[in-house]
């Protein structure tokens, strides 16, 4: 089994986001010394109750005036310290943007091993962790060993379950003494994308529109469909090229990467760039009207037909569905 593990835990405005609580889960069934979560800003001493209660043993706020603002190399001088502290076998970041920045830039200072955005982390036979990540695209996984003394990993969202411990995370105290002056670059400004749905890389399910919509206004016809199944809006990248749907919708290879329990892939033809975002989710639905489009070969549930007859059509049945539940 491994030591102990730091979970580092991402906030946004005083909300712990929920990837945290699946990499606590996790850290909690794999360690076999303490796992810690490192939490960061003014709000930071309110979510101790929550961290315990999905697996935090420990938890270290950093709530001072340094930490008031997201700074890339501060935060990273923050956490090599708290490492040097705790001393922990292993680190867990989520694979989101802020932990995508975050993790080399602490794995450069500690000389440590990264395996970035991975599926899964188990014990190996010799009682080390490993991963598992995709690689080209998304087209194979790699099983990856990391042989750094300490080890860092940054999970994906929605690849493990929250599993509530009970536990009552006791409050370890650190300072790593930093002063913000002196971080070469610090977050001035957060403007948050139009719509306010739910986060892309969190969400359960989603609707994710192609080309084959057409015309900006037909989205709707989506929409539909996404409130009655509670999910989340996304799009292909030539959909929010051509601006019909922000850009915070687009999902691939240069955009989000996404892995909820379903992905509906309606008008969109499955190319390799686009299958690089959502090679994570569970089941995709496609709906195509084109019986030999290459999201076919990807999808666990098709629909062949055109989109404006299926998915209106869809939408009724889930909302008789629910109605009836
Ligand atoms: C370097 C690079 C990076 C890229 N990154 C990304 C990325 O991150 N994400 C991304 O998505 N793309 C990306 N692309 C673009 C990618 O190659 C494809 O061009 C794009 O994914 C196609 O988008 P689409 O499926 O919406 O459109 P299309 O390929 O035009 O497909 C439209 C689909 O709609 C179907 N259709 C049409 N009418 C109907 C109807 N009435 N009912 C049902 N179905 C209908 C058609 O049969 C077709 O399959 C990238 C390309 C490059 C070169």
């Amino acid at each position: 089994m491994a030591q102990g593990i730091l979970v580092v835990v991402n906030q946004e405005e005083g909300r712990v986001r929920r990837v945290a609580y699946e990499l606590l889960s996790l850290a909690q069934s794999l360690a076999s010394g303490q796992v810690t979560a490192l939490t960061f800003g003014p709000d930071a001493e309110n979510t101790r109750e929550s961290l315990g209660r999905y697996g935090a043993d420990r938890v270290v706020f950093l709530s001072g005036p340094a930490y008031q603002a997201y700074s890339s190399d501060g935060f990273a001088q923050a956490v090599a310290a708290v490492v040097s502290t705790i001393d922990p076998q292993a680190l867990f970041f989520p694979a989101t943007a802020w932990g995508r920045d975050l993790a080399p830039r602490v794995a450069g200072l500690i000389g440590a091993g990264l395996a970035s955005d991975c599926t899964e982390v188990h014990v190996r036979d010799d009682g080390r962790l490993g991963a598992v990540r995709p690689m080209y695209a998304g087209k194979v996984y790699a099983r990856v060993a990391i042989d750094s003394p300490r080890q860092i990993f940054s999970l994906r969202p929605n690849i493990q379950t929250v599993v509530e411990t009970g536990r009552s995370a006791e409050v370890v105290a650190v300072d790593p003494g930093l002063d913000a002056s002196t971080f070469q670059a610090v977050v001035t400004e957060v403007k948050q994308s139009q719509g306010g749905q739910v986060e892309l890389t969190e969400a359960d399910i989603i609707v994710s529109g192609g080309r084959g919509i057409k015309a900006p206004e037909n989205f709707k016809v989506l929409e539909e469909l996404a409130d009655a199944l509670g999910a989340a809006l996304g799009s292909s990248r030539p959909v929010a090229d051509e601006g019909w749907v922000p850009h915070s919708y687009h999902i691939g290879q240069t955009g989000k990467v996404v892995s909820p329990t379903v992905y509906f892939a309606v008008g969109i033809s499955g190319a390799i760039q686009h299958l690089a975002g959502i090679s994570g989710s569970k089941y995709i639905v496609a709906i195509n009207s084109d019986p030999d489009a290459p999201i076919f070969k990807a999808a666990n549930y098709g629909i062949v037909g055109d989109l404006f007859q299926v998915v209106p059509a869809l939408a009724q049945a889930i909302r008789e569905v629910k109605k009836d539940a």
